[in-house]
């Protein structure tokens, strides 16, 4: 954890500090190592957040673009499970940023127990998954320009196919300017990823709880956009298709008449 109460306030880790975890009220004790992020960790090391993953510069370099005191909130539902969110928005959205591997049933499970949540995935953790989602970018054109969104097939690509086919947002970090969020919608093994710059998604998260235009219109939008260009597409091809099959009958036609 990054912040503990200590003298009944929320402050960082410091060398020699003790602290009281702000969930579960147990002792925590300041770690300030040279291999890892300076954190508070429960005495004995328990934890008492199963969902908590070991924090890393990427964890932070996210929660700092927010303010403190919407990081790491706490979240009780009706059954008293508890479990702390990494930033909640004052628009209500939840922003869990995953840097290790997820298990499937873990991801569900989170993806209930919030109300609103966004996934910010780290996409170089593994050398791999960022080679094969920019070879899938260009082997096929945009399927729009603005927003830029591509057609991808998910079975090529070891992370978009982790995260695939679940309703909560999901935004993958490549450390480039834009993140790629990939879309709810998704037909047999193609999905489809959509660029949003950086800056943009910060910033519609710093908005204030009154800002008229917010992230869910936003993420609307563009469901519905794609949603278009699906239909519009499926038109094209089946207009296509009896385009196809008439000029075949009038050529067997004309065929026939020669015979
Ligand atoms: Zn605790």
């Amino acid at each position: 954890m990054r912040y503990s109460m200590v003298n009944g306030e929320r402050i960082e880790a410091q060398p020699g500090l003790s602290g009281q975890c702000p969930s579960c009220g147990s002792l925590t004790i300041a770690k300030c190592g040279e291999l890892k992020v300076r954190h508070w960790a429960h005495k004995g090391n328990r934890k008492c957040d199963p969902w908590w993953e070991n924090e890393t510069e990427w964890h932070r370099t996210w929660k700092n673009c927010f303010p403190m005191d919407w990081q790491e909130i706490i979240h009780q539902d009706k059954n008293g499970e508890r479990h702390i969110a990494d930033v909640k928005t004052a628009q209500g959205w939840v922003l869990e940023f995953q840097h290790s591997f997820l298990k499937p049933e873990e991801r569900r499970a989170r993806n209930a127990f919030y109300e609103k949540l966004i996934w910010v995935v780290n996409g170089v953790r593994r050398m791999r998954d960022k080679t094969q989602f920019f070879k899938l970018l260009h082997e096929m054109n945009p399927i729009s320009t603005n927003p830029h969104i591509r057609k991808v097939y998910l079975d090529e690509c070891a992370l978009l196919k982790e995260w695939s086919g679940i309703h909560c947002p999901v935004f993958i970090d490549f450390e480039e300017d834009d993140l790629w969020c990939l879309m709810p919608t998704n037909q047999n093994m193609w999905g489809y990823v959509v660029a949003f710059p950086r800056h943009e998604f910060i910033a519609f998260h710093n908005k204030g709880a009154d800002q008229v235009q917010n992230f869910d219109d936003c993420l609307n939008k563009l469901n519905s956009f794609l949603n278009l260009i699906l239909k519009q597409r499926l038109i094209q091809q089946e207009r296509s298709a009896l385009q196809a099959s008439s000029f075949r009958r009038n050529f067997l036609r004309k065929q026939s008449f020669r015979l």
